[in-house]
């Protein structure tokens, strides 16, 4: 490093605050502070904003009905279709300017480029297609796919006849398919033979036939060819069941379907959350509210535009791509990228390439990428001109400050303001983040909670919490993108996310008051930080703490890459600390550096929190959205038996953790 870089690094690591660049205020969608207090005093109706953004096909009476909480209705009795308004309203203005760029892995260069008519095309033929099949409106489509132009088409046709999909993330197992098809009593599944992974093809449908073996009712199979030739050695034959995508589609070629009228409350997707623990939930989003809040938090926080080129690296089988890929982006005529493959195949600089090649004006993506861009070191990025980048967005987790800045300074170029924003599958959409047009950012924190939502800090009592202090987030007003039930299960809805906090026998709206289940603190100016779910906080010998506050202190030591600390059982203490901790390319794992890491952590939390054991580790058992599962971690400290490992993209990898801590 030269003088100046050191000078630099020394600056930011300092600075606690960082304003928007002029620059970027004098553009963005929303610049004015003043709509926080619009938003308050006009409020539910401040919500028309985001339904104007939107067609309507029969105009709503009622912005909000609140009668019957938790079940409320937005924009009542108005009717729409998701579909005609990510597609066929954009087709007069931007009809030849590109939906979707679909970068593929690099085996064969068939990158494709689909604009809103080629996309038009494509749905409308999908779209009879599924028809054909036998597909009516509140049927449910599952979608078992990776992150081909097929999947967003798929959902897009559902859209259009009124069916709702359910699309669960290519890399989960077989097990997961059949529970969520038996769960959703889905009779219809689009699939694919295979898909690119790291340039060598991979077998998906002997996955997903796997899976289908374990339905309990008659299926129909559509299976997209993605592999071509590629894929001749899986030797995959289609049953009487299965059709071939490409067959359908031509059978269908030119094919006109009617965007079907919505009620706003009606089912537009059934997203399946595991979560850590337990059965999966149907969480159920409508047409009219959670379009309208993806459109809305896409204008205002991720300050999209149509001739923008907007670059979300998640993948579609996660909220974020269907929010955020999918949804919010084309329904405001923009053109959005989705990406094939790894971030480091062929190399580490694939995502860097992509932002070049296609002038990307904003990169959203999680704080596990950035942890392993960091860790790869900022040699990759340097490479290529990022200057088309307006803004840069973080969501999945809490983002420790150190790869904050690295985001903004070597992704950012300390130019473009960053988003962390914090929401759930079951939100819909963004719910606590700085609007970046406004308000200063603070690394580490996500920021004040979004215009027109009211979200405290609250004590095991319901009471909030002083400044500072660490207590639980809940939300106390409805808002447009919220999940509306548990498919088919309203019980469990209100025990998972209302019993905690609300009066249940209340009829008043202002009883209920909504718990995601994440603990946090905010400060005097009223910015949260999200201190992760509330499952993992620890006892030790009678103090709370939470993991992520551990977890901050270790990733800060430099020479760390990334640190997952969990509770053991300990006779003494009641639980103990493990850390799990990856280091960056070129660290020791030397008995020093575990001495460095746990002083850290006495330095920081006090040594209550000092870990008992330190262990090495070259990967850590993610979920698809690139979180920790920590309870894995847990049974493996404890040497229980291993929970289920069948949503995990990297199950591999907790046998060998187990080895090294119990070695066997
Ligand atoms: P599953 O694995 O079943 O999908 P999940 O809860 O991890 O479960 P998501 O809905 O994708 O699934 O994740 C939402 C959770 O992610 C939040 O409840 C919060 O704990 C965490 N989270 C998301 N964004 C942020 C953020 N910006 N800051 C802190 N935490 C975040
Ligand atoms: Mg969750």
């Amino acid at each position: 490093m030269s003088d100046d870089d050191v000078e630099l690094e020394a600056r930011l690591e300092e600075q606690e605050v960082f304003e928007p660049s002029d620059s970027f205020v004098g553009q963005a969608n929303v610049s004015d502070d003043a709509i926080y207090e619009e938003f308050d005093e006009n409020w539910p109706e401040c919500w028309q904003a985001a339904a104007d953004l939107l067609d309507w096909e029969e105009p709503y009476d009622q912005v909000l009905d609140d009668s019957n909480p938790p079940f409320y209705e937005w924009f009542t009795d108005g009717t729409i279709n998701a579909s005609a308004n990510c597609i066929d309203r954009h087709l007069d203005e931007r009809g030849d300017e590109a939906a979707i760029e679909w970068v593929g892995e690099p085996v064969d260069e068939d990158n494709v480029t689909l604009t809103y008519n080629d996309l038009h095309e494509k749905v409308n033929e999908a779209a009879a297609a599924l028809r054909d099949l036998g597909v009516g409106e509140d049927d449910v489509v599952t979608m078992y796919m990776p992150m081909i132009p097929e999947l967003p088409i798929a959902m897009l046709a559902c859209a259009r006849i009124g069916a709702p999909h359910s699309v669960v993330f290519a890399g989960f197992s077989a097990d997961a398919l059949a529970t969520r098809m038996n769960s959703a009593d889905s009779e219809y599944l689009v699939t694919c033979d295979g898909y690119y992974r790291r340039g060598d093809p991979l077998d998906h449908l002997d996955k997903a036939n796997e899976g289908l073996s374990g339905v309990e009712h008659d299926t129909d199979t559509v299976v997209v060819d993605r592999l071509g030739p590629n894929g001749d050695d899986f030797g995959h034959d289609l049953a009487d069941d299965q059709h071939d995508w490409g067959d359908l589609m031509a059978a269908n070629e030119g094919a006109e379907v009617e965007p079907v009228d919505r009620d706003a409350e009606d089912m537009l997707f059934l997203m399946y959350t595991s979560g850590t623990t337990g059965q999966p939930k149907g969480v159920k989003h409508t047409t009219g509210g959670y379009l309208s809040w993806t459109a809305w938090t896409s204008q205002a926080v991720l300050d999209i535009k149509p001739e923008d080129t907007y670059f979300c690296s998640a993948d579609i089988g996660w909220i974020t791509g269907h929010s955020y890929i999918v949804y919010g982006p084309l329904a405001l005529g923009t053109t959005t990228m989705m990406y094939e493959g790894t971030p480091d195949h062929p190399d580490r600089d694939r995502l860097w390439e992509i932002v070049e090649d296609y002038e990307a004006t904003q990169l959203y993506t999680a704080p596990t990428a950035i942890r392993a861009f960091m860790k790869w070191g900022s040699q990759y990025p340097d490479e290529h001109d990022l200057s088309s980048l307006r803004l840069l967005g973080t969501v999945g987790e809490p983002i420790n400050p150190r790869a904050w800045k690295w985001y903004y300074k070597h992704i950012g170029n300390e130019e473009c303001p960053i988003v962390d924003t914090w929401w759930q599958t079951e939100t819909g959409g963004m719910m606590v983040t700085t609007l970046p047009g406004v308000k200063d950012m603070k690394p580490g924190s996500a920021g004040p909670p979004l215009p027109g939502l009211d979200v405290q800090i609250v004590d095991t009592d319901g009471e909030e919490v002083e400044p500072g202090r660490a207590g639980y987030l809940t939300v106390n007003k409805p808002w447009p993108g919220m999940l509306r039930t548990l498919y088919k299960n309203d019980e469990r809805f209100i025990d998972e996310y209302w019993a905690e906090y609300s009066d249940t026998d209340s009829d008043d709206s202002d009883d209920w008051v909504y718990f995601p289940e994440d603990g946090a603190k905010i400060d005097e100016d009223g910015y949260i930080t999200v201190l992760g779910r509330v499952d993992d906080v620890l006892n030790v010998s009678g103090h709370r703490l939470g993991t992520m506050e551990i977890e901050s202190a270790i990733v800060g030591v430099e020479g760390v890459a990334e640190a997952a600390v969990v509770g053991g059982d300990h006779p003494v203490k009641g639980e103990a600390v493990y850390a799990y901790v990856i280091v960056e390319d070129g660290q020791e794992e030397s008995e020093a550096f575990r001495a460095e890491i746990v002083e850290a952590v006495e330095d920081a939390i006090g040594p209550i929190a000092r870990p008992e054991q330190v262990i090495f580790t070259p990967e850590l058992p993610k979920t698809r959205s690139g979180k920790i599962m920590r309870r894995l971690l847990e049974d493996i400290a404890n040497g229980d038996e291993l929970g289920n490992t069948s949503t995990l993209r990297n199950p591999e990898i907790v046998e060998d953790i187990r080895q090294v801590v119990q070695g066997d």
